[in-house]
């Protein structure tokens, strides 16, 4: 059956890394017989410019009924003035609150052939494979009341409800199933009540899962734990705001943020995406990394149309392509073979065919 993905290229160098990630996705899909119709749309920055809004709400209804969204990245200094209700970033949470991703997944796997660009020593990073759970659409970010009262005081709510933990803490169960079986959940429950809250529920839905170890871990021993010892994590399970900064922490162990890609799945959708931003420093010069996307339209294959085969495939390929010591700028450190953007994109096209061939590593 013929799957449809909406791509959002957004802005800086959106466009770049996704033209190149697109290319890696139609190869795939062709050498694994998938039929694809990919649609593209304008968003943040791009979309403001045209519509005077973010993101319109008929390509919001169009991702809606797509079976998959890519998205490159939104936001730069031209837009920092807009009014807050129409920035750049108001799209992305439009979006994952449109396709009720509630779970954000972000891998940290350091590339063998980059153990050196990371800023840990290479022993304690070699082994590390930390996938961070992070809960999305609930906690802090969306609590009400919120605001700011007259100037005197200012004011969020952090409230989960049991259905939202549970969710979450399935998610976390189920793809610890399908790695090393053990969760680490992460919280604040010595001072919070919602931690206290969280930390029963997950305990609960634990439970459902004998296979998988569990442990709870406060949140400001994980983050010490993160640069100390990464070795000791499977799957990191943890709250909307500790996500947020805990996932961007383990996902800097393996080195450029042009390497890192992240999923956002509910029951349904899927939005994959690179996690760096924009990047206007270096738009339009050719020299943005391309592979974090490339290895988000990998998560997208596994996650979202279960085809852990060609997901395998793509990963093959972005390991030989650092094997054969090709390098964007960021990742360089003078002894590789610079390319562009493009260029990057290219030989990891050309490779696919190559690593089709051999097993994948099936990580999630
Ligand atoms: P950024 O991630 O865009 O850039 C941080 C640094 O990393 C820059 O030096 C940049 O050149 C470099 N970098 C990022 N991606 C790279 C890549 N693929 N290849 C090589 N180098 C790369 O973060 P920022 O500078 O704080 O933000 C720039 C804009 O992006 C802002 O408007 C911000 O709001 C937006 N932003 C958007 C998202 C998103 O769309 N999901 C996320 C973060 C930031």
């Amino acid at each position: 059956m013929k799957k449809h993905i909406i791509v959002f290229p957004g802005d800086g160098i959106g466009p770049e890394v996704v033209g190149q990630a697109k290319k890696v996705l139609v190869k795939a899909a062709e050498m694994g017989g998938m039929d694809l119709d990919m649609q593209e749309f304008p968003i943040g920055g791009a979309s403001i410019d045209i519509y005077g809004v973010p993101l319109k709400d008929e390509y919001l209804k169009a991702a809606k009924r797509a079976d998959a969204v890519l998205l490159g990245a939104v936001g730069g200094p031209k837009w920092d003035v807009v009014e807050p209700s129409i920035r750049p970033e108001k799209a992305l949470l439009a979006l994952r609150k449109g396709l009720k991703t509630y779970a954000n997944l972000r891998p940290a796997r350091p590339y063998p052939a980059l153990l050196k660009a990371s800023t840990l020593k290479e022993d304690v990073i070699k082994d590390v494979d930390i996938l961070v759970v992070r809960e999305l659409t609930g906690g802090i970010y969306f609590g009400r009341p919120r605001g700011i009262k007259e100037g005197k005081k200012g004011y969020n709510t952090l409230v989960y409800a049991r259905k939202e933990i549970e969710r979450i803490a399935k998610k976390a169960f189920d793809l610890a199933m399908l790695r090393k079986r053990h969760v680490t959940s992460v919280d604040k429950a010595n001072i919070l009540e919602t931690s206290m809250f969280w930390r029963e529920i997950v305990k609960g839905v634990a439970a459902g899962y004998p296979e998988v170890r569990l442990d709870h871990m406060y949140v400001d021993n994980c983050a010490m734990q993160i640069i100390r010892a990464p070795g000791q994590f499977d799957v990191i399970l943890t709250d909307n705001m500790f996500g947020d900064i805990l996932s961007d922490e383990a996902s800097m162990l393996t080195g450029s943020l042009g390497m890192l890609p992240s999923a956002s799945i509910g029951d349904r959708k899927g939005l994959f995406e690179p996690i760096h931003g924009s990047a206007p420093d270096i738009a339009g010069k050719g020299v943005a990394n391309p592979i974090a996307t490339i290895a988000s339209v990998a998560m997208m294959l596994k996650y979202s149309f279960n085809r852990v085969d060609l997901s395998d495939v793509i990963e093959g390929a972005i390991e030989r392509v650092l094997e054969d010591g090709l390098r964007t700028k960021d990742i360089d450190d003078g002894t590789g073979i610079s390319v562009s953007t493009e260029q990057m994109g290219e030989e990891i096209v050309k490779r696919l065919g190559r690593t089709a061939s051999q097993t994948g590593s099936g990580k999630v």
